[in-house]
Formats: structure tokens, C-alpha cells, sequence
């Protein structure tokens, strides 16, 4: 069984000629390719198999960060193709109106230039910003499959890793104001609605958690990853009535981003299932037991997956 996962799925937008989002066109293309390849496992199937002792084979698809793209595009999709799917949604746009840091990174490189960006923010930065403790070791694991140029990749680590949360809101509230400073205009058409949430969840697909604020969970004590476990729980579930299963999925992924206490606190929370990036099929052992850091592909690892209209 393979689970795949995507971000962005929605049409090139010239306003944003760098933005790395898989082409709606391409979406539909790479579904047929998995019908007629792999073919799809059914919902009742994969919630089955962890209690079964069979492993259903095909595709099951999974889509982070709430974007309204998968409402728009991903959903009417699904729904004609009579397919499910697994939606993560980070909870604080919805309580803040405020974009999170990683998306408006996103923004950011998919507007301007990325030396530009960098120049910026190597302007404001100083090394009191940077977490040391953890530089060395996030070198070894980040970003190292994705296609990036030098700057982009340069600005992601910095923003994603390296500089502390605070300072790095900081910095980011100065890139917005200078760069797009119709920040919130932007936001309104970011992100899911509650509203639409909620439709998904009646019409079959999961709803899920990926935080609040969408963090690198490693980088958090006990107090700070409970809080973004059940503060999201607790969103979800006020917006669908009630879920019908906890599910979750760690914000970057890879063995890196989570530890021990991020699996003993969605086993406390009864989360029946979470999504590593690890990419390689999912088993029956993995089902049996570490169902808390079950593997996903990239949907740029197989047919049609691959971003276009990149210019770097
Ligand atoms: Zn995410």
C-alpha cells in the first residue's frame, strides 16, 4: 500500500511564477496513472487493515496545510473519480487569520527572487536568532531530495530550522509588510474555510491534524507539543461536530521531526494513525506497530508529480 502526499495542487498563477505547486492538469493526470497502475484502496479498507490481517494493495492519497486549493480543485476531483482522501490541517489560521511562517515563505519565494530574499534577511539577521543546538544536526536531513537554488534553499533551512520561533515571526512580519503587504487579503483565499472543512468531512474525506502552528515538533518541550496535539484535536472537532477517528501528521516530516514524547502523546490522545515522510510503501508491520509514523511517497516521485512552469 502506498500513501502519497501532496501540497499545492492547483493552476499555474502568474502572480506567483516560482511557486512550486503541482498543476491541477498533472493532479488528474497522475490519478489516472494510479488507476490504471496501482488502483486506490477504499477507506473502509485502509481503516480495516489495522485491525485485519490483510494488506490492501494500491494508493491512498494525502493532502497537507488546509490550502483552499483542495477545496477548489482537489475535492471536486475526488468526489467525480468517487475517491477519498486524508486532509492535515493546521489549526491557527483559523483561530489568528494570520498566515503561518512556512506558507508565507512559500509566498515569499514563489513572488520574488530568492537572492532577494535572502539579502533581506541577512540584513536583519544575528547569530542571537540562530539555534545553535540544532544546526549540524538538521543539515544532515533537510531538503536534501528537493530541487532548490542555492537561495531558496539557503532561506528555507533558516526559516524552517535554524532561527528561533520568535525572532523568525519577527522577521517574517518585516518580509511581509516590505514584500506583500496585502498580507491579509492574501490569507482570506489561503486557507480552507470552516465551512469547507466541514463539507469535506460530511461528503467522505478524513479530516485530520497537522498542529497549530505547524512546528517542527523535535523543537518543542512536553507542555508546548501537547498543546499543539490537542489544541487542534479540539479545532477539528468544534468545526465537524465530531471526527470520526484522530489522525495526524508530523508538520516536515522524517525521523527528525518528531521523538518519543510526539508518539506517546497522540497514543494518549487515542490518534489512530500519523504520517512520517519516509518514502516506501506502508506494510503490515508498520500498521501492527508503529502506526504512528507510517510512510509516504511525494507525489514528485512517480508519473506526472513533477512541478512545471518552475522558473529559476
Ligand atoms: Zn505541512
Amino acid at each position: 500500500m502506498k500513501a502519497i502526499m501532496y501540497h499545492y495542487v492547483r493552476p499555474f498563477d502568474p502572480e506567483y511564477p516560482n511557486f512550486t505547486n503541482l498543476d491541477i492538469e498533472d493532479f488528474r493526470k497522475q490519478l489516472d496513472y494510479f488507476e490504471q497502475t496501482f488502483g486506490f484502496v477504499s477507506k473502509d479498507d485502509f481503516l480495516n487493515s489495522f485491525i485485519s490481517n490483510k494488506l490492501p494493495k494500491g494508493v491512498i492519497l494525502t493532502f497537507d496545510d488546509g490550502l483552499s486549493c483542495h477545496y477548489n480543485y482537489v475535492f471536486p476531483e475526488l468526489q467525480s473519480r468517487n475517491l477519498w482522501g486524508i486532509f492535515y490541517i493546521p489549526t491557527s489560521p483559523f483561530t489568528k487569520f494570520k498566515m503561518l511562517d512556512v506558507h508565507r515563505t512559500h509566498l515569499l519565494l514563489g513572488k520574488f527572487d530568492s537572492y532577494e530574499i535572502y539579502s533581506f534577511i541577512s540584513a536583519i539577521l544575528t547569530d542571537s536568532m540562530l539555534d545553535n543546538s540544532k544546526i549540524e544536526e538538521f543539515k544532515l536531513f533537510t531538503y536534501n531530495s528537493q530541487i532548490n537554488d542555492q537561495y531558496t534553499l539557503l532561506v528555507k533551512r533558516l526559516m524552517n530550522y535554524f532561527i528561533d520561533y520568535q525572532s523568525r515571526t519577527k522577521i517574517m512580519d518585516s518580509l511581509m509588510k516590505h514584500f506583500l503587504p496585502n498580507e491579509s487579503e492574501i490569507c482570506n483565499n489561503f486557507y480552507l474555510s470552516s465551512k469547507q472543512i466541514n463539507e469535506m468531512h460530511l461528503n467522505n474525506m478524513v479530516i485530520g491534524s497537522h498542529t497549530v502552528n505547524h512546528p517542527v515538533m523535535s523543537r518543542l518541550n512536553e507542555a508546548e507539543q501537547e498543546f499543539e496535539i490537542a489544541q487542534s484535536f479540539k479545532y477539528l472537532e468544534s468545526v465537524t461536530s465530531t471526527l470520526d477517528h484522530k489522525t495526524f501528521c508530523y508538520p516536515y516530516g522524517g525521523f527528525h521531526s518528531f521523538n518519543d514524547i510526539t508518539i506517546r502523546l497522540l497514543n494518549n490522545t487515542a490518534c489512530k494513525y500519523s504520517f512520517n515522510v519516509e518514502h516506501r510503501d506502508i506494510e503490515l508491520r508498520d500498521l501492527r506497530n508503529s502506526p504512528q509514523a507510517l510512510p509516504r511517497y511525494d507525489c514528485n516521485q512517480f508519473e506526472h508529480g513533477q512541478i512545471r512552469n518552475r522558473i529559476i
